[in-house]
């Protein structure tokens, strides 16, 4: 998988590489896709809710341009494979997943896998993660249809984000903030599942 689909196509970064070659994708899909769960395309996870194809998750990570050092807030954990990459690679991942039984299968999984340094939470990402922020880096893998200001507030002066941007037509932004202000560039157009706004909060507010 990551010679032919993430290598052949220009994904350099070494620790990027590493990290896509030891998280072992076939431990976060359903039963019924372990035989795809290293084909060239997203898969789903249940609650009609998707793993992203590992050509882009490594595209993601790699533009995050990420140090050992930082700390991360990822949007949308889902299954929980983008956090374990992510985990490999920095020194503490925070990751908000709004489907409840997604959030805590997610957490058991990447606990049973040994993953000290990654943190979920059942939670609204719009919200972002106030108690551990700024972030050096923020990913969404969900898709908002603009950029969301909390997540700019919490972004270190410094920080690079990189989410989809759209609903139906989505394009992938790479943010930065800088000290004077914020640049925003559109780099590829993808295909996520909508970031969605829940209507009811019930969320425990104490993690
Ligand atoms: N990173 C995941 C891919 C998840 S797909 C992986 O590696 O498997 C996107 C996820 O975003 C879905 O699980 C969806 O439930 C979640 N999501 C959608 N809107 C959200 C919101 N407002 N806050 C947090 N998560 C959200």
């Amino acid at each position: 998988m990551v010679d032919t689909q993430i290598k052949a196509r220009g994904i350099r970064d070494a620790k990027v590489l590493d990290a896509m070659r030891k998280v072992e994708r076939h431990l976060f899909v359903p039963e019924g896709f372990v035989d795809s769960a290293y084909a060239d395309m997203p898969l789903p996870i249940g609650c009609g809710q998707t793993i992203s194809q590992p050509y882009i998750v490594a595209y993601m990570t790699e533009a995050l341009r990420l140090k050992p050092t930082d700390r991360i807030l990822e949007i949308g954990t889902g299954c929980g494979y983008q956090a374990a990459v992510l985990g490999e690679i920095v020194k503490e991942v925070y990751s908000i997943e709004v489907v409840k039984s997604l959030a805590e299968e997610a957490r058991v999984r990447l606990e049973r896998l040994g993953y000290k340094n990654i943190r979920v939470k059942w939670g609204d990402g719009y919200d972002a993660w106030q108690a551990y922020a700024p972030y050096d880096a923020i990913i969404a893998t969900a898709s908002p249809v603009e950029i969301p200001q909390k997540l700019v507030e919490q972004l270190k002066p410094g920080g690079k984000m990189i989410l989809p941007v759209g609903s139906f037509f989505q394009e992938l932004y790479l943010v930065e903030k800088t000290e004077t202000g914020v640049r925003e560039q559109a780099i590829l157009p993808v295909r996520f599942v909508p970031m969605v706004h829940p209507r009811e909060k019930e969320f425990n507010e104490n993690e």
